[in-house]
């Protein structure tokens, strides 16, 4: 619907299934800036919690996107950032809960889990899919690039005593990045660190989307297998992802919406024109490259769009 702001999608996710997002803070607004990040470098670094978005502004339209009956598996708790790093994300799993049946996740990079009140929130959600991408301080910092006083061990501290208490899905995921976080001893290390978690899923994936950071590559495919067998996951690139949908009338402007959470490569642009059928898709290309606000990124043979 045109004029949303805070509800998108749904988005195909290849965990999820058909997901709502909702994003209960502006973009780029993160605690990490890290090198794999496919919306960019991180432009609003900070690690205060606040009420970035009313919660009655969010479940508003999230209320009316529901009215279009639009069909979706799962809401998603999630941001360009990080959602934790919301105050009212409490508040807001419990509303959008007493609106609907489907389950509620949230996509977390885990280093607010340390927080009591935050470990709180999130026990209502369905779902939570916190990151853990490092084995330890330096590759937390190589590969995260935390704000300046976040610490690996009290991150992972607080995503063991989240592990412990929660009583819904934890789906843990693990980035891999080659040279950073692939070799024998990091994937011994954060086995010995995932035998202290309690999870029931474990995804392993790679920035198959253009990274912030343009010299990040994805580990070779025997290496991610090798992963697979070590820590006993599923890689999320042998998941299918199914098509994205909007409800915005005005193709160009579903484009832009799309693109503003989850960046496009040229062959889903195509394949989202088409479904909607429409009439210029080269109108619309044309229009994306003279555009400012999108970023065109040429990365693993062909391009993706998002927006700067
Ligand atoms: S990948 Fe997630 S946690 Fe890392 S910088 Fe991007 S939004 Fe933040």
């Amino acid at each position: 619907m045109s004029g949303e702001q805070y509800v998108f999608g749904p988005v195909p996710s290849r965990r999820l299934g058909l997901s709502l997002g909702l994003s209960p803070l502006p973009q780029k607004t993160c605690n990490y800036a890290c090198v794999y990040c496919q919306l960019g470098r991180t432009s609003r670094m900070i690690n205060e919690r606040q009420e970035f978005v009313p919660l009655s502004i969010m479940v508003t339209e999230f209320r009316n996107f529901l009215k279009s009956g639009v069909p979706f598996d799962v809401v998603t708790i999630v941001g360009e950032g990080e959602p934790t790093l919301a105050l009212n994300l409490g508040q807001l799993l419990s509303a959008v809960q007493e609106l609907t049946d489907k389950p509620v996740a949230v996509i977390t990079n885990g280093s607010w889990l340390a927080a009591e009140e935050v470990r709180a929130a999130l026990q209502k959600a369905d779902l939570v899919l916190p990151s853990l991408d490092a084995y330890d301080e330096e590759s937390f910092r190589q590969i995260n690039r935390p704000w300046g006083k976040l610490k690996f061990k009290e991150v992972y501290e607080g995503l063991r005593c989240f592990s412990q208490e929660y009583q819904g899905q934890l789906w843990l995921e693990t980035m891999l990045v080659q040279g950073l976080n692939d070799d024998e001893e990091a994937l011994k290390k954060l086995k010995g660190l995932l035998q202290g978690l309690k999870y029931q899923r474990l995804y392993l994936n790679t920035p198959v989307r253009p990274p912030a950071e343009s010299w990040v590559t994805p580990p070779a495919p025997a290496v991610v297998q090798k992963a697979v067998q070590l820590l006993g996951g599923m890689s999320i690139d042998s998941l299918a992802e199914g098509s994205f949908y909007s409800e915005i009338k005005d193709d160009y402007a579903a484009v832009l919406s799309i693109i503003g959470r989850h960046p496009l490569n040229q062959h889903e642009l195509s394949s989202f024109l088409a479904s909607r059928q429409c009439p210029n898709p080269e109108v619309v290309l044309s229009k994306l490259k003279q555009e400012q606000k999108v970023e065109i990124v040429f990365y693993k043979g062909y391009h993706t769009y998002r927006l700067v």
